[in-house]
């Protein structure tokens, strides 16, 4: 096997949470794109069905589930959905996620609510839907979308509900890849710095300072350049790798 095949998925099934669109969706394009049967996991069915029609013309099988991962009866009816038309699932990226900015005095029950339970327990509750039958099967990679947010403190917004639930993320990733070792099952996170898509309010200029001036590649991230390293976490190319938080952030974390 050349190296360049040990990062090909053909014949795998891989879901992406909120793949409709953004790092999501150029994960879903990059998963597709080695070979991978891709089910889109997001609410917007509108999206979902664009997403798919230009994944198609990738090549292979790609469905929509309409998808919200808070709910566990949802990303239960997802599973069904996907293993009774694609197959059993291999890859689980849990990308789906929202940010909010915010000064913490400020910052109300339902927003932290809100945010915990889509970036973090929305995770959780995937990892033991999907990660059930994976364990039962002995086979499986699960790819977290966490942020560089969960290893240091941003500026100059603020935002303790987002990078608390990106370290969680972080670590829920170590702990699941310990436990879930031994089953063959591996479990690593990417961890994204500034990158243009919706979620980002890139572009203002308040922010330019923060988050490209200081950035030592001094530009943002596009999503193209974030999937590949969701492709080398799912694939066979990281065999030896669980447990890992790889950050893609053109250096900011250096400082
Ligand atoms: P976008 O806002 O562009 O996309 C977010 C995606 O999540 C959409 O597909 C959305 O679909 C989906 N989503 C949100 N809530 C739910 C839900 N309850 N159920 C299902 N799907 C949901 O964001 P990005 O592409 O920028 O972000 C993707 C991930 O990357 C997030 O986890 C984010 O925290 C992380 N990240 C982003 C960075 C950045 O600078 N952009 C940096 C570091 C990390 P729909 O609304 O249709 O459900």
């Amino acid at each position: 096997m050349s190296v360049l095949d040990r990062f090909r998925l053909d014949g795998k099934v891989a879901v992406v949470t909120g793949g409709n669109r953004g790092i999501g969706k150029a994960i879903a394009t990059a998963l597709a794109e080695a070979g991978a049967s891709v089910a889109i996991a997001s609410r917007d069915e509108d999206r979902n069905r664009e997403a798919v029609a230009d994944l198609a013309k990738v090549g292979g099988a790609v469905i929509s589930t309409r998808t919200d991962v808070t709910s566990r009866a949802d990303l239960e009816a997802m599973r069904e959905t996907v293993t009774g038309q694609l197959g059993p699932i291999d890859i689980l990226v849990n990308n789906a996620g929202v940010g909010i900015h915010g000064e913490s005095l400020s910052i109300d029950d339902e927003a932290w609510d809100r945010v915990m339970a889509t970036n973090l327990d929305a995770v959780w509750k995937a990892s033991q839907v999907v990660g059930a039958s994976m364990v039962e099967r002995g086979t499986g990679s699960i790819v977290n979308v966490g942020s560089m947010s969960g290893m240091i403190i941003n500026r100059p917004q603020w935002h303790a509900p987002y990078a608390v639930s990106k370290a969680g993320v972080h670590h829920m990733t170590r702990s699941l890849a310990a436990e879930w070792a031994p089953r063959s099952v591996r479990v690593n996170a990417i961890a994204p710095g500034y990158t243009k898509t919706e979620i980002s309010d890139i572009d203002l200029p308040e922010y330019k300072h923060y988050w490209i001036d200081e950035v030592p590649m001094q530009r943002y991230a596009q999503a193209v350049e974030i999937a590949p390293a969701a492709l080398y976490l799912a694939s066979p190319a990281s065999s030896f790798v669980t447990g890992e938080v790889l950050v893609i952030d053109g250096g900011y974390t250096l400082w």
